[in-house]
């Protein structure tokens, strides 16, 4: 089963706002456009995106020219890019913080990005390090862009959201605050502290939008954090606020997502060998086998490797968990077989 171009294992993932009904009038929106569909690669999968943009049904609405993102699907890769923004601050993690140098870095990323058939070309680390410094200077960019600026002013405003993506080591947050309606980045930084006074240092950016700019903040969105919460309280007590759903559902899921990878681990040491033996043994048979013997090796042995790539599924939260992916690919190649069992006994 081959999807999108040519990696082995595409993630289909469909993305819509987190608002269900028009700030202004209080209708529930409408799916309207596409807003992308495109491959993004990450560290966890290659997915494939369909974002989809919602409107106020009402044309007489003065919110109906707005389209309501996925604030979720924004944070997977910034706009035209390919890679992931994990990618992105991995390679500026290595880069600036533990200051690797491009062909080590490159390397790092081959390896990372090998087990989802994916290769990166070097000159993309360049590329993704400028995407970095970019993403860092984002704020100061935001409020002369005058594109964008007009883009907002047909919106009617903006509404602020806050994300904070962990790197895998070390004590330091990327914190993203993003228009959720334009998907543009307002300020990006790496921060050590989620105090709400270092939260409101970040939304800084937003207020000067406010002020120098006259930019109406419409609603705000944040994950569940304390700290976003009060800063965001504190900044826009009037604004409507939505904690996302997403972000809330990631962090409830967090053990239930490490109890399952530990099963998913047991159960690969305990079938890999035994299937690594069944391959062995059907590559010896192969050559001393007739032609009709060779064809049913053959196929015993796409079996084999299927349940080979059951055992390599991961999980991606919040609701994809690795075992129960497994079990059902599983349970596919058992109900296969023992139609083939039944074929053959006729
Ligand atoms: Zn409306």
């Amino acid at each position: 089963m081959r999807h999108s171009r040519s990696y082995p294992n595409v993630i289909r993932r469909w993305y819509r706002p987190v608002e269900h009904e028009c700030l202004e009038c209080h209708r529930t929106l409408r799916e309207a456009v596409a807003v992308s569909r495109r491959t993004v690669i990450t560290l966890a999968g290659v997915i494939k995106l369909n974002h989809a943009g919602y409107r106020c049904p009402d044309p007489q609405c003065v919110g109906h020219r707005r389209t309501y993102r996925s604030v979720e699907a924004d944070a997977l890769a910034l706009p035209h890019f390919t890679y992931g923004l994990d990618i992105v601050l991995l390679v500026g993690r290595l880069r600036l913080r533990e200051h690797q140098t491009v062909d080590e870095i490159h390397q790092e990323l081959l390896t990372r990005l090998e087990p989802l058939g994916v290769k990166i070309a070097r000159r993309e680390i360049l590329y993704l390090f400028e995407a970095y410094c970019t993403l860092l200077r984002a704020s100061s960019e935001a409020k002369d862009d005058q594109q964008w600026l007009a883009q907002v002013k047909k919106n009617g405003g903006i509404i602020v959201s806050v994300d904070g993506i962990q790197p895998e080591k070390g004590n330091e947050t990327v914190y993203l605050v993003r228009d959720a309606l334009t998907g543009r980045v307002l300020a990006a930084e790496n921060v050590t502290s989620s105090e709400t006074a270092v939260m409101k240092a970040l939304l800084a950016p937003v207020v000067a939008l406010e002020v120098e700019r006259k930019v109406k903040v419409l609603g705000t969105i944040t994950d569940a954090q304390e700290s976003e919460l009060k800063a965001v309280e504190d900044l826009w007590p009037k604004v409507p606020h939505q904690v996302c759903q997403f972000h809330a559902l990631r962090d409830a899921s967090k053990s239930a997502f490490e109890a399952d990878k530990q099963v998913k681990t047991a159960m690969r040491k305990r079938l890999q060998p035994k299937l690594r033996a069944v391959r062995k043994q059907i590559k010896k048979r192969l050559s001393t086998a007739s032609p009709d013997e060779a064809k049913q090796l053959a196929v015993l042995d796409d079996y084999a490797s299927g349940v080979l790539t059951a055992l390599n599924t991961d999980g991606l939260q919040p609701f994809k968990y690795a075992t129960v992916e497994e079990s059902s690919m599983l349970d596919e190649i058992e109900a296969s077989l023992q139609q083939l069992l039944k074929k053959g006994g006729q």
